[in-house]
């Protein structure tokens, strides 16, 4: 062989033969990687490959693409590692090979692969000939089998960190690498945080290959600063009156917010993420920190600083606090409707101007509170952009914590503007169109900014699906008007749910709708001729909170305000019932997650869903089932890049699913020719 092509030479799948016992006339066929691309490899005779490489085509999938025979390589290759790897690093593979852009049954195969319904003994099969690729285009098995990095079997440690060595990740590309050992490193933390004893100990027995071994590495090295990580001597938090320390995760947190000053938490609901954080701004010795909430979160803050470390001083809602102890460690919250008034610019520049001892800058879940108009938003994020770069610009070390359990819930320019208020910088390079591979490229960066961890939940979560036959109504639901939306039919399903709601009724129940006009009024009126004492926290009527949590109101109707971020209901309340299903599931993550989560007394929190469905000949019709399917295979485009699960079918936004179902039934033709005799 000529010693200039013997970087071609498969490292592994030769032996015992060697390159230097072959004349490069031999015939000898052999297994090939190319020298630009370490995911394409495929099988040649000696003398075919130095005519072409001499030819300056080394790698022949660089050109003519993929074969079967080459797309069985590199499947044999993956297949050792499959259960080990998320299905965004397996996009991340697809994509360097090459094998996003074929078409056919070969690219059914690999969407397949990468949303995770495909399984081993499927690639298995097509290795050895018991199945054609043909058949495993055709034989996708239904959405919802796809499995989940988190419900894997635990413990498989070794075969985690090996997978980073296979030979088919992309060297070349930087941040691509910084991700993969991060997101190896995040997988290690996240086993520990369930498993801790059977993790570390596994970790004696891992490869000890490049990757592999950096990645352990780092997570140990990490693992040993956290546990030696000084907790503050003022360290109080008492929960229920008894004295809690911080959890392993809150202390990996501060410890994150001490080693990188710029950072995300994208915990799940309940894991503790405002004492991760408090404790961060104290690990840095934080004089000055300033929490940024939604409103109704102002007065859970200041509880939380004063129970956690009481010595701190705490002033709320003004950019002019006026401190009685000057010195000591000191807390401002605000809420975000101040940085939106006209006077919002120059009382935040002479805040920082007085405070130059301003050292950290909480911001809580910036996405989530609700406004109005979107250039409120936007005037928000001016100020939010102006006040961080300020305060940046005065104090080399500011820490910055953006916290959100969903820091995307809608479009990918969320993720952006999160990672851009992290880094503290303009990312254009990061696209935001709807599409799966800005998703992932968002998704890398989300995983370089932040730690996520959704914890398991400690009480059990029962879900019920409350079935309503709206077969009789569809023939209102086929008058709408095409300039109706989706308003217009939930307040006709609205009426056709209301029925089965107030069976379900029993004192401290919650109900939430994300739509308001037209009915929360009538939805409102009935409960209370049935009897019921009500309240309302649906953004216009807020006061019907304190008397649900403490008094005697028996149930409150909440809308997606209340979804985020306000902590208290799970002491009061285990059962919520939804009058239409939250569009996302970060939504429905951050609306669940007010029940479930610490201090929640009851062994089980139940949500109800209830759901319209029509039966149309032998065709079934509901909107809420579409919504539901989206919440549970996680369709959505905030989904893909929060978690870096894959869609398993085009993405599709909230208006398209509208109008795609209500397309279908207007297909269906005159309500009376297809109703028949349901009608
Ligand atoms: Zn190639």
């Amino acid at each position: 062989m000529y010693p200039d092509l013997l970087g071609a030479w498969h490292p592994t799948d030769n032996a015992p033969l060697s390159p230097h016992d072959l004349p490069p006339s031999s015939t000898q066929i052999v297994r090939w990687c190319c020298p630009i691309n370490p995911a394409h490899s495929w099988r040649e005779a000696v003398h075919d490959f130095v005519q072409h490489a001499r030819e300056g085509r080394p790698c022949i999938i660089c050109e003519h693409g993929w074969s079967l025979d080459t797309l069985k390589l590199f499947l044999e290759t993956l297949l050792p590692h499959l259960n080990e790897l998320n299905s965004s690093e397996l996009f991340l593979i697809a994509q360097q090979a090459g094998l996003l852009d074929t078409t056919g049954d070969t690219n059914k195969v690999i969407r397949s692969l990468i949303d995770q319904s495909l399984q081993r003994d499927d690639l298995a099969g097509l290795l050895t000939g018991k199945q054609s690729l043909h058949q495993l285009a055709t034989r996708r098995p239904p959405p919802g089998l796809s499995r989940n990095e988190d419900e894997l079997p635990q413990l498989q440690t070794f075969d985690l960190l090996s997978a980073y060595d296979s030979p088919l990740f992309p060297i070349q590309d930087e941040r691509a690498i910084a991700y993969l050992i991060e997101s190896g490193v995040q997988k290690l933390w996240r086993r520990t945080l369930e498993h801790p004893e059977e993790t570390l100990a596994s970790l004696n027995h891992t490869p000890d290959t490049p990757y592999a071994t950096h990645i352990k590495t780092r997570f140990l090295d990490e693992y040993a600063a956290v546990n030696a990580l000084t907790i503050p001597p003022d360290y109080a938090l008492r929960i229920d009156g008894v004295p809690t320390p911080p959890s392993l995760l809150q202390r990996l947190l501060a410890y994150r917010i001490g080693t990188r000053r710029r950072t995300g938490i994208f915990t799940g609901t309940g894991s503790g993420k405002t004492i991760a954080a408090l404790l961060g701004s104290r690990v840095i010795n934080a004089r000055v920190t300033v929490i940024l909430s939604p409103h109704y979160v102002v007065p859970m803050w200041e509880e939380v600083i004063l129970n956690a470390f009481p010595n701190s001083e705490v002033c709320t809602g003004t950019l002019s606090p006026v401190w009685k102890t000057p010195t000591g460690p000191r807390y401002l919250v605000l809420h975000y409707e101040l940085l939106q008034l006209p006077k919002s610019e120059d009382q935040l520049r002479r805040f920082i101007e007085r405070h130059p001892d301003l050292d950290c800058c909480l911001v809580d879940e910036q996405h989530l509170s609700k406004v109005r108009h979107p250039n409120q938003l936007s005037l928000r994020r001016q100020r939010l952009n102006l006040f961080t770069t300020l305060a940046a610009q005065q104090t080399p070390d500011f820490a910055l914590v953006a916290m959100s359990a969903t820091p995307i819930l809608n479009t990918l320019e969320e993720g952006r503007s999160t990672l851009e208020l992290i880094r503290g910088e303009a990312l254009p390079h990061l696209e935001t169109a709807a599409t799966i591979p800005n998703a992932m490229r968002i998704h890398q960066e989300i995983v370089l900014s932040g730690f996520r961890w959704i914890p398991p939940y400690p009480m059990r979560y029962q879900e019920e699906h409350v079935e309503i036959d709206c077969t009789a109504d569809v023939p209102r639901i086929q008058s709408l008007p095409s300039s109706a939306g989706i308003l217009e039919l939930e307040q006709i399903l609205y009426t056709i749910r209301l029925p089965a709601l107030l069976r379900l009724l029993t004192p401290k129940t919650m109900i939430y709708t994300n739509m308001i006009e037209g009915i929360v009024e009538p939805l409102a009126q009935a409960i209370r001729s049935a009897g019921w004492r009500l309240g309302l926290f649906t953004g216009e009527h807020k006061d019907g909170v304190g008397d649900f949590l403490h008094g005697d109101t028996q149930i409150l109707i909440v809308s997606d305000v209340a979804a985020v971020g306000f902590d208290g209901f799970q002491r009061v309340c285990h059962r919520l019932i939804c009058l239409n299903t939250p569009f996302t599931a970060g939504l429905y993550d951050q609306l669940r997650g007010r029940l479930l989560r610490l201090g929640q007394p009851h062994h089980t929190v139940e949500v109800f869903l209830l759901i319209a469905v029509a039966t149309i000949g032998t065709s079934r019709w509901s909107w809420d089932r579409e919504k539901l399917a989206r919440l549970h295979f996680k369709r959505s485009l905030a989904d893909a890049a929060v978690d870096g699960i894959v869609p398993d079918t085009p993405l599709q936004s909230q208006q398209q699913a509208y109008r795609h179902l209500m397309g279908w039934l207007s297909r269906l033709g005159t309500p009376a020719a297809t109703l028949g005799h349901n009608s």
